[in-house]
């Protein structure tokens, strides 16, 4: 196009491209906007074949990353990422024999049974951990099942009300629940449980044998009913192949509704388990699980879970491009490493990233806002981070 001396081209506000000629103007196009589409639309959820995951799977691994990275930004902001703690508020002595798992008791590994932890310590965990920028508190006691517990259970429904009550998202991890457990954690103020697929339905029974796929789905029903945030997902480097990676993401998109969290585990293999010897999982491995995962679970928040330390700051930042927009921060998860408080904050930092705030997402801000007014959290921790990115309007 040639341009006179009377002819100018503007970028305005929302990326449009004017072409003004006198006093005439013509919209000549949209660039891509610099802000992330807002998910107030009701996303249309489509129907996924496994064949079709398969597909999106299989292709060119940047041109996967690209296209997770372009849906990524139409169901969030991809400046922020969540900020998770996860406390083991009761450790070993498990009776599943997940062969992944040191808190397995059929296993001789470096953890120890212990009861569960007093009400008083936990909270002061949850406040440490509020105090660094967490917004969301998870807790994990190693049970098969809640079951017949009745006074452990009732101080964890204790537990959640009063982290609740600090104005934190709270998950738990407890192992199966019925219903009546369920409603129960969500009407002391529960925003999430986990309680993950771990792998294909075909693959499941080479990891564990101790409670079915059904079981496992069937827990997921009760909290979903219930009310409750679904986290589910997945474990990398258990000896799976592809399609195992493909089958768990594809019956995540089967469920119905897709999990509010879906986090992705690496390996880290726990000597004295039966998956001691595993090959660690490569970068490229995961970073084609997750873009696959953001592409067929758009709306979810996707977690990089256990084993983040064994992936370079730049290559988490690459997840991160792809659609990651959690992790877990403070001093273990679970029975495993993670990375403290001032190294995520300066990890962020460094890649204009910022920690979401509570209830940010629009699945926890509608939980919040249904919840009675009296109680509602009077100081949902904000983002403690003063790097918070900043727009260019154009
Ligand atoms: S993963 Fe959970 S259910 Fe399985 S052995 Fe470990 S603590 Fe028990």
């Amino acid at each position: 196009m040639t341009l006179c001396a009377s002819t100018t081209l503007r970028l305005r506000t929302g990326g449009s491209l004017l072409l003004r000629r006198g006093k005439s103007t013509a919209v000549l196009g949209a660039l891509p906007s610099s802000e992330p589409v807002a998910s107030s639309r009701a996303p249309v959820r489509r129907v996924w074949e496994r064949s079709d995951v398969q597909a999106v799977f299989d292709q060119p691994l940047l041109e996967l990353v690209f296209q997770a990275a372009n849906v990524h930004r139409q169901h969030h902001d991809p400046r922020r990422i969540q900020l998770c703690t996860l406390m083991n508020i009761k450790e070993g002595g498990c009776s599943e024999d997940c062969a992944y798992c040191s808190q397995s008791s059929r296993y001789e590994t470096h953890s120890k049974a212990s009861k569960l932890e007093d009400l008083d310590i936990v909270l002061e965990e949850a406040r440490r951990a509020k105090a660094n920028g967490s917004t969301r508190f998870c807790m994990g006691a190693a049970w098969r099942e809640v079951g017949g517990r009745k006074r452990g259970f009732t101080r964890i429904l204790e537990m959640v009300r009063e982290i609740r009550g600090m104005g934190m998202e709270v998950c738990t991890t407890l192992g199966m629940l019925t219903a009546e457990q369920a409603q129960q954690l969500k009407e002391a103020g529960l925003s999430a449980y986990n309680h993950n697929l771990d792998t294909s339905r075909e693959y499941y029974g080479k990891v564990i044998t101790s409670r079915t796929y059904e079981d496992r789905l069937s827990t997921i029903a009760h909290v979903r009913d219930a009310g409750i945030a679904v986290c589910s997902g997945g474990i990398l480097g258990l000896g799976e192949d592809e399609s195992d990676r493909v089958g768990l993401i594809w019956e995540m998109s089967r469920l119905p509704e897709p999990p509010e969290s879906f986090p992705v585990n690496a390996l880290v293999a726990i000597p004295g388990t039966p998956m001691e010897g595993q090959a660690p999982v490569t970068f490229q491995e995961m970073l084609r699980t997750v873009s696959t995962a953001r592409i067929v679970l758009p709306t979810s928040i996707v977690r990089i879970a256990a084993g983040r330390h064994l992936f370079s700051e730049s290559e988490q930042a690459m997840l991160f491009l792809a659609g990651a927009n959690a992790i877990f921060t403070g001093h273990r998860m679970l029975t495993t490493p993670t990375s403290s408080w001032d190294e995520d904050k300066a990890l962020l930092a460094r890649w204009g990233l910022s920690g979401m705030n509570s209830f940010e997402t629009p699945r926890m801000a509608a939980e919040e806002a249904a919840r009675p007014t009296h109680a509602r959290a009077a100081d949902a921790p904000t983002s403690p981070f003063p790097f918070r990115a900043k727009s260019i309007a154009l």
